[in-house]
C-alpha cells in the first residue's frame, strides 16, 4: 500500500484550512502552518455571505456554484457550528439626514433607507459565521488526519534529490525548523506576495475592508443588505448589512488601499473608519443605532491584476501549488477551491470545477526585486 501524501499547506485562512478538510477526507496527510491564528485575518472577519450565481457570466460562476452547493453539504454532515443559514437578500439607497424615503417597511431600518428590490432569495443567497466556519472546518480537518502547527514560512525547501533540484519538499520556518512534505500549498491570502520571492508568481496585493458586529438580538429578520450610501460630504459608500442567526449583525462600508503589515497580528483600521461607519450604522438604522458594539475590525483581502483568483500548479516547479487571490468571495469559494485544490494533488487534475482561468502561469511573475525592503 502507499503511504499516503504529506502536503503542506501555508495559511490556516479558509483557503488553506477547505483545502486541508478536502485532503484529509481523501486520507492525505496535511499539515496547515499559521503564523498568527486559524482565522485571524480575513477569513475571520469578512461577512460570510454566500451566493449561488452573482458571479453568472464571468469567470468564476462555475466554482461559485459548486462552492454554494458544497457549503450546504458541509454544514449539514458537521452540524453547522457555523450558523449556516439561508436569508433573502434586498438592494437599495439612503442618503445622510435625508428622511424623506421611508420605503423600506421596515420598522429597524430609518426612514432614510429606500429598499428598490430583491437580489436574491434563500435558494440563492446564504450567509455563515466566517471565524466558525474556518475554525470548525479546521477542526474537522484535524479528526480525519491533518495537523495543525503554529510557524512563519520564510522559504521553501527543496527536495534532497541534488543540490540542483528545483523541486519543492517542504518549507522553512522563522524557527528554523523544516516542515517536509511531498508537496506545498501557498495559500497566505495576501501574504502570498512574499512567496514571489520563492516561486515564479504574478503579485498578490491587499485591499483594507472595515467592519462592525452588533449586538442586535431579534431586532433584525434574517434579510441581507446591499445599500449605495451617499454621505452627507457627497461621498458614495456601499454598505452589506447580513444579520447572522446567532443575534449579531455584521455591517462593513469602507475599503482602503492601505499598506499591509508584514505581520498579520498587527493589522489596524485606518483612523476614523469606525467612526465614520458608526454614524452611517446610526443614520441607515434605529435598532443598530440602539445596538452594543461587539466588535470593530479590519482585514485584508487577496486580489489579483486580473481579479481572478490563483488556483493550480506553480508552472515550472514541481511539488509547488497555489491558491489565493479570492477577492470578495473568498468564504463562498473556499470550499470549491479545497475540493479542486485536493483533486488537482491526488489526482493529477480537478474534476468538478475547470480551474483553467485560474491558473497562475496566465499573468506575469513578479519581479522579485520589487519586493525588496518588505
Ligand atoms: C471586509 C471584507 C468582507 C468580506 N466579505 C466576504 C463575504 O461576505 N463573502 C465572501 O465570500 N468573501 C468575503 N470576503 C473575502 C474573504 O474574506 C477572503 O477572500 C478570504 O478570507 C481569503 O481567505 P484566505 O485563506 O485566502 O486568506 P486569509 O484569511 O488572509 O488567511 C491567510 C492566512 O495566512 C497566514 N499567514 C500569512 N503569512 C504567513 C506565513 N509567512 N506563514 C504562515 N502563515 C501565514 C495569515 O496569518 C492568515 O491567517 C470579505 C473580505 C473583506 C476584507
Amino acid at each position: 500500500m502507499s503511504r499516503a501524501k504529506r502536503i503542506v499547506i501555508c495559511g490556516g485562512g479558509a483557503i488553506g484550512v477547505a483545502i486541508a478538510y478536502f485532503l484529509s477526507r481523501r486520507g492525505a496527510r496535511p499539515v496547515v502552518i499559521e503564523r498568527h491564528a486559524v482565522a485571524g485575518a480575513a477569513s475571520g472577519k469578512s461577512g460570510g455571505f454566500l451566493a449561488l450565481d452573482w458571479c453568472r457570466g464571468s469567470a468564476l460562476d462555475r466554482l461559485a456554484r459548486r462552492s454554494f452547493e458544497l457549503h450546504a453539504g458541509l454544514a449539514a454532515e458537521l452540524n453547522n457550528p457555523w450558523l449556516y443559514r439561508r436569508l433573502a437578500t434586498y438592494g437599495g439607497y439612503a442618503v445622510e439626514n435625508d428622511t424623506a424615503r421611508a420605503t423600506s417597511q421596515r420598522p429597524w431600518l430609518s426612514a432614510a433607507v429606500a429598499i428598490t428590490g430583491r437580489l436574491g432569495s434563500p435558494q440563492t443567497t446564504a450567509l455563515v459565521e466566517p471565524r466558525a466556519f474556518t475554525i470548525e472546518l479546521m477542526r474537522a480537518a484535524q479528526a480525519h488526519g491533518a495537523e495543525l502547527r503554529r510557524g512563519t514560512v520564510v522559504e521553501l525547501a527543496r527536495r534532497a534529490s541534488g543540490a540542483a533540484s528545483r523541486a519543492v519538499g517542504g518549507v522553512v520556518l522563522q524557527s528554523g525548523e523544516v516542515v517536509e512534505g511531498d508537496a506545498v500549498v501557498i495559500a497566505m491570502g495576501p501574504w502570498s506576495m512574499l512567496a514571489t520571492r520563492w516561486l515564479p508568481l504574478p503579485a498578490v496585493f491587499g485591499y483594507k475592508g472595515h467592519s462592525l458586529v452588533f449586538e442586535t438580538g431579534e431586532a433584525l429578520p434574517a434579510e441581507a443588505l446591499f445599500l449605495e450610501y451617499q454621505e452627507a460630504s457627497g461621498e458614495i459608500l456601499a454598505p452589506e448589512l447580513f444579520p447572522r442567526a446567532d443575534g449579531t449583525t455584521w455591517v462593513c462600508a469602507i475599503s482602503s488601499t492601505g499598506p499591509l503589515p508584514i505581520d498579520p497580528a498587527d493589522v489596524a483600521p485606518d483612523e476614523g473608519a469606525h467612526a465614520r461607519l458608526e454614524a452611517m450604522c446610526r443614520n441607515i438604522s434605529p435598532a443598530l443605532a440602539g445596538a452594543p458594539i461587539v466588535a470593530r475590525q479590519a482585514c485584508f483581502r487577496p486580489v489579483t491584476e486580473d481579479g481572478l483568483p490563483l488556483i493550480g500548479r506553480v508552472p515550472g516547479v514541481e511539488g509547488a501549488y497555489v491558491a489565493t487571490g479570492h477577492s470578495v468571495w473568498g468564504m463562498l469559494n473556499a470550499p470549491a477551491t479545497g475540493e479542486a485544490m485536493t483533486e488537482l494533488i491526488l489526482d493529477g487534475a480537478a474534476h468538478h470545477v475547470d480551474l483553467a482561468p485560474f491558473a497562475p502561469g496566465r499573468l506575469a511573475r513578479l519581479d522579485p526585486a520589487r519586493l525588496r525592503g518588505a
